[in-house]
């Protein structure tokens, strides 16, 4: 993650510099000079408001990291403890930064623990690692449901969902399945590494209209191809994905991802193409920090 993208920095300037200037063209055009005077304040407002977050940002990367934060992840995170020093000073930035935009909530404005937050944190932070000139997916936030699930009318406690990406609105998940997640790192199972594929399978589709080209090792088609390609297998002859993943593309992909994350080198053995696809849709090889 960076503090503002590059191509953000370069519309706020032309932004900035637009402001002033069709104020110029207005009071050349109209004399009126009270333009002159709504000019400054207007700029001052944009700048406001296109800075609040970068600042906001700095500001936070400024502070020093706490120093619970080490002992916890090292103890809650295969993924932090497989880094190197440059990798996990770069991981706990990336979650700060993301911290920063304090948009993880509970249901009923209940209190997120710090745990909580930084489980959250932790998630985003491990797709992100590849991935610097990224954002975390997820416009509308976080929303934290206390115990293991809810149902289909969001009842606390009933039915069995533990975790939801929908198409608008915030991620949703349980704080047991997300504390779950991280405690069996080994199991090829996380909920929020889950759901935050959905949103970052959702975005890449939009932003590109489909998945970019697939570049390296001669490969042909769109990652889109492939991945309907490696579904259609697994419907017909299975994988050593979980059923679940037969549902759709959508959900073979988020399942996929779990494994990527967590089991990347029995991903790898059993699945080399799809592996290599996810590998480069979030350029990053996990198989190189969980050994
Ligand atoms: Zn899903």
């Amino acid at each position: 993650m960076q503090i503002i993208s590059r191509m953000d920095a370069i519309f706020i300037i032309l932004y900035a510099l637009l402001i002033p200037l069709l104020g110029a063209l207005v009071f050349a055009a109209s004399g009126q000079v009270i333009v002159l005077f709504i000019i400054p304040p207007l700029l001052a407002i944009y700048l406001w408001l296109a800075l609040k977050r970068p600042l906001r940002r700095r500001r936070a990367i400024q502070l020093p990291v706490p120093p619970s934060w080490n002992e916890f992840l090292l103890s809650h995170s295969a993924y932090f403890r497989g880094l190197d020093d440059a990798g996990r000073k770069k991981f706990a930035r990336d979650i700060v930064l993301f911290l920063s935009d304090d948009n993880i909530a509970a249901i009923h404005g209940d209190p997120v623990s710090w745990q909580t937050r930084l489980l959250i944190g932790t998630g985003v932070a491990t797709m992100l690692h590849g991935r610097p000139e990224w954002e975390p997916p997820l416009p509308d936030g976080v929303t934290v449901y206390p115990g293991a699930s809810f149902d289909r009318n969001y009842r606390i406690e009933k039915g069995n969902i533990a975790g939801q990406a929908p198409e608008r609105g915030p991620l949703l998940i349980t704080e047991e399945s997300l504390m779950t997640g991280f405690a069996n790192p080994g199991a090829g199972r996380n909920v929020l590494i889950h759901e935050l594929a959905h949103f970052f399978d959702r975005e890449q589709r939009k932003s590109y209209g489909r998945y970019p080209q697939r570049s390296r090792h001669g490969g042909s088609g769109s990652w889109a191809d492939l991945l309907t390609a490696e579904w259609r297998q697994h419907l017909r002859l299975g994988s050593i994905l979980p059923t679940y993943a037969a549902v759709n593309e959508a959900e073979f992909f988020a399942v996929a991802c779990e494994m990527f994350f967590e089991k990347p080198n029995r991903l790898q053995a059993a699945h080399p193409e799809l592996y290599e696809m996810l590998r480069e849709f979030f350029n990053q090889d996990p198989r190189r920090i969980l050994f």
